[in-house]
């Protein structure tokens, strides 16, 4: 008779310890050797870039803020030379998270000027329900902001970071490292996945694709990859993803054009069917990208 409620405190106790491990997994930061001054870094949240120069070091997006020690660990085992900058690709919290962490005496936060305005936004909420302090809430935010590009000089090295409209959010960047041949391009390419387009920060189906065929004129075989999430990429790679991106678009465009419905869309497996298997199996499935082109297309929000 007492056996149900046996039962259910184990469960209990067994759910407890599941959550605790799940909080506590240990996330390992990775490096991979892209070139001969350029690694990247993964952990949790969006790849960082990381380039030894002659005399600093320049850093690309910082994950989040429980993760900066083992992050400034694994730069340490690159280089000593201190970080003098940290640019963030896009607001988002897994690509800008450490912020704060990184933010001092020797390194300077670089961004495009929605990405400031978006960041601030939201620290702005954070330190008004107080979770954060008015001096972290200082940190978070990038101090040298440009409009369209942005270039770094370091010895033969020039570093290129350049606004894209209206791909991923309203403030993309991507940083192309010209005599390392490397291209972070954030998240306006999740490598071996379906996007992830923000449509309410200002993001479009039409800015990725665009940004995604600029990135393409940019390029040459040789050319590596640092996607916002997933492996790091080649030009075969980010041509062949283009043209599933295109397919899609073509495909929700004449459903539109039909009149189909959002559920309609939603509804019609055929549209994405031939990359589901490769490319809808994680955080955004077939259904889910099939809406998001559906929003976007038909120039109405996701509200
Ligand atoms: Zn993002």
């Amino acid at each position: 008779m007492k056996l149900l409620p046996f039962l259910n405190t184990c469960l209990l106790f067994v759910g407890s310890i599941l959550a605790i491990n799940a909080q506590n997994k240990e996330v390992i930061i990775t490096i991979d050797t892209l070139s001969p001054q350029v690694y990247m870094l993964t952990g949790q949240g969006g790849n960082i870039g990381i380039y030894v120069g002659t005399d600093h070091v320049l850093m690309i997006d910082d994950q989040f803020d429980r993760l900066s020690d083992k992050i400034k660990a694994s730069i340490a085992l690159l280089s000593d030379k201190p970080i003098a900058f940290l640019f963030n690709t896009h607001m988002h919290g897994d690509h800008t998270g450490g912020n704060a962490s990184f933010n001092g005496p020797q390194t300077t936060i670089v961004a495009h000027d929605n990405v400031r305005n978006r960041v601030k936004e939201r620290e702005q909420k954070n330190l008004d329900e107080a979770k954060i302090s008015e001096s972290f809430y200082e940190d978070m935010l990038p101090e040298v902001t440009f409009s369209d590009n942005i270039t770094f000089y370091d010895g033969n090295e020039s570093i290129i970071g350049f606004h894209v409209h209206e791909a991923h959010t309203d403030g993309d960047a991507l940083v192309y490292f010209m005599n390392n041949n490397v291209l972070h391009m954030g998240d306006t390419y999740f490598a071996g996945r379906y996007p992830y387009i923000d449509l309410k920060s200002g993001g479009s189906v039409a800015g990725l694709i665009k940004t995604q065929k600029k990135a393409l004129m940019v390029i040459n075989d040789e050319t590596v990859i640092i996607p916002g999430h997933g492996r790091p990429s080649n030009k075969k790679e980010l041509a062949a993803y283009i043209a599933m991106l295109e397919d899609i678009s073509d495909k929700v465009q004449k459903a539109i054009k039909a009149g189909a419905s959002l559920e309609e869309v939603k509804a019609n497996t055929d549209i994405s069917a031939s990359y589901d298997a490769t490319h809808g199996s994680g955080f955004i499935s077939g259904e889910a990208i099939r809406e998001t082109f559906y929003n976007s297309l038909s120039q109405k929000t996701t509200e």
